[in-house]
């Protein structure tokens, strides 16, 4: 018989002190120097701070220290502000299910003075005196006068010096500096009315002076220290209710989309929050704006009655949880894509600003530095200073021949199908500009590389991608027939049989219905193979076979879960790519014509379902500042 193990004799149980309890705490709370500044200020903004200063050291890992002008702590409050659990903000647990202001969990205060060499200084607006506590580790505090105006200054050095591991886990100076840059800037956004300024090493890193008036308003000047300019010119406002709900903010149009989502904030009663959620509604008013793989930008304030969401779910209240989450999703995605739908017409101006770019500087482009450092002046910079400074060698000084310098109308007369087009068509040209340039799109006068339409507006020219201009059209159409039930289809007299995979062609077979409510009828022929008998008529000819490996893409995703009008209405935009107009098609000036007028009458006729550009604008200004008559 095997020997049975001696059993484990039982380990005591006892209660850690109070600087264990905390140090495991601050393992929650403050995971690098960044959650140390966000704690202490958003302490100050819940002191009612007007002025709100930030200084740091090596990248907070010597010295962090926040010094307000809130309503301080008097001096038989201070010792009691360093316990565990010990709030001002709230006192029930009614308290709990509607909280107002940044803090209320009583942990940030212990947490960080476990975890370093830690001062508070402060005097309350009815005490004659300022007193100051201090503690090394969180162990036994010492309080004795000192000399502060009303408000507070909390100075923490030498964060983690009793907790080695933790100090390890800290990235390089750079990387901890931007998340301290990161995270005053949140807690800047979200309240305009209140003076910032960040001191880095003894360089005053960001400065924010307190704004007036109407909050998004205000909010601006913080937006482009945060978003970058680009994003600026580049965004619409939105502001929706629904109910007790209220949603406001910027977001980039879908032509200004970039390849990560790291460009979304978000901010829940004036608390930046990191919510899948509200993010997921967010992209999802873009989703056939954009391809797949693009992500939109935005700032985006949610406010919201306090019972309505809870924001102690997370150690760092970094995130929230709320009781009706449906209504939020339906009032961000609702609200983003009606603002959206309102500027539909509206295409993003960095393509325009590149263009006019390319055009001014002759053959070499400012660099990303220079035009760093030109935006870096503070104020907007017209194009035109681009060009006038010398050391840049503008367009002026530096003649080129051909290649970027070179006027349009050059390139124009170059092109062997324009010059032979320009023969025949030139009448209509002339007819088609008296006639038409009062459109918003203007008058057609001319094909570049039998890609590109240029047409004439009342105050300037305009370019068109005609691909990427019909693929909305089509688009836009084939979405209207099938609302109305009406799809008209075109049979194939010799059905297109495509062969793929085993599980595809099931997978196609098993949406045929769905398919076939787009016009598209297809049919299981044999067991790897689709046998295509009729087509869309809108969009003519296609290629069965690259459209159904194109499709094959967007059911798998289906099969993920997201909704199946949404996943279908990618579906169609694929298929409309398919069956547009081709870069390559000659088109006469009638029909280019009847393409801008129909793009005037389409929604979201800016951009292509893949979020590029339809077209690009130049005005009449723009055109006379290239020519210096400006
Ligand atoms: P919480 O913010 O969750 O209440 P903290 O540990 O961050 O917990 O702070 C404890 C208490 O100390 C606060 O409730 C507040 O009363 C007081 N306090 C902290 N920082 C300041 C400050 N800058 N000005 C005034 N009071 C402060
Ligand atoms: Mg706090």
């Amino acid at each position: 018989m095997p020997q049975q193990p001696a059993p484990k004799p039982q380990p005591l149980i006892t209660l850690l002190d109070d600087t264990l309890a905390n140090q495991i705490a601050a393992g929650e709370v403050v995971e690098r120097p960044a959650s140390v500044v966000k704690e202490l200020v958003e302490n100050a903004l819940d002191a009612g701070a007007q002025n709100i200063t930030i200084t740091v050291e090596e990248a907070g890992q010597r010295r962090i220290q926040v010094r307000d002008d809130g309503c301080g702590i008097g001096q038989n409050q201070l010792e009691l502000a360093l316990c565990r659990h010990a709030t001002s903000k709230i006192k029930t647990t009614e308290d709990l299910f509607a909280i107002t202001s940044l803090g209320f969990r009583g942990e940030a205060l212990p947490s960080i003075a476990s975890v370093s060499r830690f001062s508070m200084t402060s005097r309350s607006a009815d005490a004659a005196d300022a007193w100051q506590i201090s503690t090394e580790g969180g162990n036994t505090p010492r309080i004795k006068p000192a000399a502060h105006p009303i408000g507070t200054t909390v100075t923490v050095d030498d964060l983690f010096f009793n907790t080695p591991a933790r100090r390890k886990f800290l990235k390089a100076a750079r990387t901890e500096a931007e998340h301290i840059t990161d995270a005053v800037v949140r807690l800047a956004m979200a309240h305009p009315y209140v003076s910032f300024s960040l001191i880095a090493d003894g360089n005053e890193s960001l400065h924010f002076d307190a704004a007036q008036g109407d909050l998004l308003e205000g909010t601006l000047p913080r937006l482009a220290d945060f978003m970058g300019r680009d994003f600026i010119s580049n965004a619409i406002t939105i502001d929706a209710t629904r109910d007790a709900l209220r949603i406001k903010g910027f977001v980039g149009l879908p032509t200004y989309n970039i390849s990560t989502p790291r460009r979304q904030y978000l901010f829940v009663n004036n608390r930046p929050v990191k919510d899948r959620t509200l993010l997921a509604a967010f992209k999802h008013a873009y989703h056939d704006l954009l391809a797949h793989n693009r992500h939109p930008a935005g700032v985006l304030f949610l406010d919201i009655p306090p019972r309505e969401v809870d924001v102690n779910v997370h150690p760092a209240k970094a995130e929230v949880r709320f009781k009706n989450s449906s209504d939020v999703f339906a009032l961000i995605r609702g609200g983003v894509r009606r603002s959206l739908e309102a500027h539909s017409q509206t295409v993003s101006n960095t393509g325009t600003a590149q263009a006019l770019r390319s055009f001014q500087m002759g053959r070499q482009p400012l660099s990303h530095v220079q035009i760093k450092a030109q935006l870096g002046r503070g104020k907007h910079v017209p194009m035109s200073d681009f060009t006038q400074t010398p050391s840049q060698g503008g367009w002026v000084s530096q003649p080129t021949i051909g290649g970027y310098g070179r006027p349009p109308s050059f390139d124009l007369a170059d092109q062997p199908q324009a010059v032979s087009q320009g023969a025949a068509t030139a009448e209509a040209a002339h007819a088609s500009a008296t006639h038409f340039s009062a459109h918003p799109l203007g008058a057609a006068v001319a094909q570049l590389h039998t890609t590109y339409i240029i047409a004439q507006t009342d105050d300037g020219m305009i370019m068109v991608d005609q691909h990427a201009a019909h693929e909305r059209l089509v688009y836009e159409r084939l979405k209207h027939q099938i609302l109305q039930k009406k799809v008209e289809q075109q049979p194939l007299l010799i059905p297109d049989v495509v062969e793929l995979a085993k599980a595809d062609a099931a997978l196609v077979a098993e949406y045929a219905e769905e398919l076939q409510t787009f016009g598209l009828e297809v049919e299981q022929f044999g067991p790897a193979a689709i046998a295509v008998r009729a087509t869309p008529a809108l969009l003519g000819h296609m290629n069965s076979k690259t459209l159904l490996n194109d499709l094959v893409e967007d059911l798998r995703e289906l099969k993920q879960g997201i909704s199946l009008q949404t996943r279908l209405e990618e579906t169609l935009s694929t298929m409309a790519c398919h069956g547009s107009i081709r870069a390559g098609k000659r088109l006469t000036i009638d029909e280019m014509n009847a393409l801008l007028r129909q793009m005037e009458q389409t929604p979201n006729s800016a951009q292509c379902n893949h979020g590029r550009p339809t077209y690009v604008k130049l005005s009449r200004n723009d055109i006379e500042k290239l020519f210096g008559r400006r």
